[in-house]
């Protein structure tokens, strides 16, 4: 899996953060989503497919074949 984020799209909501802190955090300024690991391994991809699900802004993309 790879990951992608569109730092336009995100409204720094934080639903990512508080389900997989381990891919994702947020900038202290603005709230925007950082992408920790744009390759995660096998046992974080529940929690990055949960924040794209939940994510309001659709700004979380998954490369699931990547
Ligand atoms: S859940 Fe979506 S909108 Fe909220 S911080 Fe994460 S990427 Fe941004």
């Amino acid at each position: 899996m790879r990951i992608t984020v569109d730092e336009e799209k995100c409204c720094g909501a934080g639903q990512c953060v508080v389900i997989a802190p381990e891919v994702f955090d947020q900038r202290d300024e603005d709230g925007i989503v950082v992408l920790l690991d744009a390759s995660p391994a096998a046992d974080r991809y529940e929690g990055a497919r949960e924040s794209a699900g939940v994510c309001p802004a659709a700004a979380i993309q998954l490369h699931e074949d990547a």
